[in-house]
């Protein structure tokens, strides 16, 4: 399932509007800026900018990455970590210096603390991976702003074939739980109205992964 919606997400990227062009260049600009004022950050979006076809009323839903010492051994930011929030309201105030005029809002529905990640991976008894889980998870669904900053934690675990086949299990349950609650087949139905009203002709192959997934998404 994880795989079927992956190969989904990609066929998607193909229809990027402008919208979604401008929305990630200026996304990806903030985060630059932001890592030049000293402060590591990077996003997975998710939700309809991952697919490419971003009206101007959409909202953007991220997750947010990034150092914390703080909560290092909690495994857990958690939304309301102050060193999250300070460098949420830097990038977005650094956003709205890059798009003057034509503002979106941001969602940031989970946080992930790569020190946590780095702890991770170098002890030797393993503590809790369920922050793990939500790491891989994310990047299976997300669409990457600052790739650099996460790549080679995630080539790391994908290097550990039991974590993987954990994770395989994680990842479809996960899946289900977000489409189920994110109104995510009522996007997709959107996300088809749209590419239509493009008139961009849908390939083949498309529709068929589309309707692999709905049906694996019935199972
Ligand atoms: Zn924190």
């Amino acid at each position: 399932m994880v795989e079927a919606y992956q190969a989904l997400k990609h066929s998607y990227r193909n229809y990027d509007t402008k919208v979604a062009l401008r929305r990630m260049q200026a996304l990806r600009r903030s985060v630059q800026e932001l890592n030049r004022r000293g402060y590591a950050i990077a996003l997975e979006l998710l939700g309809s900018l991952n697919f490419g076809l971003v009206e101007s009323s959409s909202d953007v839903d991220c997750i947010l990455l990034h150092y914390c010492h703080e909560h290092l051994h909690e495994g857990e930011c958690g939304l309301g970590c102050p060193n999250m929030i300070f460098k949420r309201d830097q990038l977005l105030s650094i956003l709205k210096e890059k798009t003057r005029g034509e503002t979106f809002h941001i969602e940031f529905l989970d946080v992930l603390n790569l020190k946590y990640i780095e702890h991770w991976l170098e002890a030797d008894s393993k503590p809790e991976h369920e922050p793990i889980m939500r790491f891989l998870f994310y990047r299976f669904l997300g669409r990457p702003v600052n790739r650099p900053l996460v790549i080679h934690y995630y080539e790391q675990l994908e290097a550990n074939p039991e974590l993987m086949r954990e994770f395989h299990e994680y990842g479809s349950q996960a899946l289900s739980a977000y489409i189920q609650t994110s109104g995510h087949r009522h996007s997709f139905t959107k996300y088809n109205e749209r590419i239509q009203s493009h008139q961009i002709r849908l390939p083949r192959d498309l529709i068929e992964e589309l309707r692999n997934y709905l049906d694996l998404e019935q199972q």
